[in-house]
């Protein structure tokens, strides 16, 4: 009888798994029963947008925290997938940072070349989840939103790849409910030109604060001001925007700092992070983690050392993204297809405790990227996924880290060379700041003429 597998969540990671058995099929591999539950009524995780905020059409929480107008903030040449490549999907090259709208429609043509949408059940939120040691089977339950039915099976694999950037992290500060202007959380926020010529104070001084600061900033907020708790980010911000220590608290429309310094907002963003959130999870199989590069009990960051059966994928903080979920796609895939075996549970959790002591022995930036792709070659090595040039990838990284330091507003306009194909992207038509149509319809458009292009370049 074949193995069944219930995969929770069709973005990035869920496609990953859905593709790695199909390519293990195509190679003559049983193929599993495999259902994977989507709650959306589309693929792509976060990068499938919506408008909503709060509960979505049937009353689950929105996933979604992506907004209006984002474009990839790391180069499109660190995520590539290894069997296939950006040449392959859009037939000739494009820029480094795409919108989101174009890396969703990226992410779909593999698995829509692969024809795994049918094992997809959309608008279907897994509800509950629970393990019979008797007959080690999952009974997993999921409520299915088309036929307004609840479904119950059971499944010897579950796959959580539901993500970990959809439930916030929401701290209060005093003043708050008096506060005259909006307060949202960046999973929230969703219109940038909603802040055009307001004052806005963000909480954070991590990727969303960044990201949603220049976004503002680019449609034209009047100023922006940053809060870090722990450190400041230190780019060269343009003249409107000042970083500034914790809030302390809010008075009206004052906004007041650990430093004493105040400043009049008329709204606040808090880019204040997500948590792991697993509701549909028994308290036993429940991932308990901060956003971090090796979360504890993941044996070889994707398998539940205290019960095998269980996978997570993606649970990690990300350098990496979408060629990370393949290799833990393609590792979990050989281990649930029997062709990897799994060591007794004290030396798993051995071989975690060394990658977890390295983890916090991490000090620069670099160390953090290097150690993502170690982990990520480590994975691969272990299977038949397409290797490829780490090394390569942790020196754009290193790049991009310069180029922002460099010119936080300007470093989207640069561009690298692919390490799977070797093509080298080519600058957009339009510049970052410039470009305030995300659409990849506009994205797509032919460039300009040969000289503008190389105008930009010279810039
Ligand atoms: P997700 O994409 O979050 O997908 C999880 C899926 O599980 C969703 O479709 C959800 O509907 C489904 N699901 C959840 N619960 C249930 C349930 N109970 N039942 C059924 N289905 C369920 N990464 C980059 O590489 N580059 C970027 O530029 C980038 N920008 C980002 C910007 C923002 C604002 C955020 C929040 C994240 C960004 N990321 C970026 C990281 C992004 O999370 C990953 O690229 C990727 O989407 C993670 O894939 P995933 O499949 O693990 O999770
Ligand atoms: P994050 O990286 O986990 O950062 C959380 C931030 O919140 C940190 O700066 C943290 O400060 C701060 N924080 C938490 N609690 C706080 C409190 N009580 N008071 C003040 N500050 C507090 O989360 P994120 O920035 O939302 O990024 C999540 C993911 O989204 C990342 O993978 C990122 O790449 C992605 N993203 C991408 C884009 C894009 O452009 N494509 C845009 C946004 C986000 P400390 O440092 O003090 O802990």
């Amino acid at each position: 009888m074949s193995i069944r597998v219930a995969i929770i969540g069709a973005g990035p990671s869920g496609l990953a798994q859905l593709r790695a058995f199909q390519s293990a099929h195509a190679k003559g591999a049983p193929m599993p029963h495999v259902v994977c539950f989507e709650k959306q009524a589309d693929w792509g995780g976060m990068w499938n947008y919506t408008w909503r905020t709060g509960l979505d059409e049937h009353g689950e929480p929105v996933h979604g925290s992506m907004y209006r107008y984002l474009w990839s903030n790391g180069p499109k040449e660190c995520l590539e997938f290894s069997d296939y490549s950006f040449d392959e999907h859009f037939g000739r090259p494009i820029s480094s940072y795409p919108p989101r709208e174009v890396l969703w429609d990226y992410i779909q043509g593999r698995v829509n070349k692969a024809g795994v949408r049918d094992y997809i059940r959309f608008n279907t939120a897994v509800k509950h989840v629970s393990f019979d040691q008797a007959t080690r089977e999952f009974t997993v339950t999921s409520h299915d939103y088309s036929r307004q039915q609840n479904v119950t099976e059971t499944f010897d694999f579950v796959v959580v790849a539901s993500g970990h950037f959809s439930t916030p992290n929401v701290p209060a500060f005093e003043g708050f409910e008096r506060f005259s202007g909006r307060i949202m959380h960046a999973h929230d926020f969703r219109e940038a030109t909603e802040l055009k010529g307001k004052d806005l104070l963000i909480v954070g001084s991590s990727y969303s604060a960044e990201d949603i600061g220049s976004q503002c900033y680019k449609y034209g907020a009047r100023s922006i001001t940053s809060a870090y708790r722990t450190q400041p980010m230190g780019y060269k911000w343009p003249k409107n925007w000042e970083e500034r220590p914790q809030l302390s608290k809010v008075d009206g429309d004052m906004a007041y700092f650990v430093d004493g310094s105040s400043k009049r907002v008329d709204a606040i963003i808090l880019c204040t992070g997500y948590k792991h959130h697993f509701p549909f999870l028994s308290e036993e199989l429940t991932l308990q983690t901060a956003n971090r590069l090796w979360p504890a009990e993941l044996y070889q960051g994707v398998i539940w050392e205290d019960n095998p059966q269980l996978i997570y994928l993606g649970m990690q903080d990300l350098w990496y993204s979408f060629n990370l979920f393949d290799a833990q796609a393609w590792f979990a895939r050989d281990y649930m297809l029997g062709r990897i075996t799994l060591p007794e549970q004290a030396a798993m959790k051995a071989d975690s405790a060394r990658w977890r002591a390295r983890e916090e022995s991490l000090e620069s930036t670099a160390s953090m990227y290097e150690f993502q792709g170690s982990y990520i070659k480590h994975l691969i090595d272990q299977t038949d996924y397409p290797s490829f040039d780490i090394d390569a990838v942790n020196r754009i990284f290193l790049k991009w880290k310069t180029d922002k330091k460099h010119d936080i507003m300007g470093y989207r306009d640069k561009s690298y060379r692919s390490v799977i194909t070797g093509t080298a992207a080519v600058p957009h038509h339009t510049r970052w700041l410039q470009a305030l149509d995300d659409s990849m319809d506009e994205y797509l458009r032919e460039t300009r003429a040969k000289g503008d292009v190389n105008a930009l370049y010279q810039r």
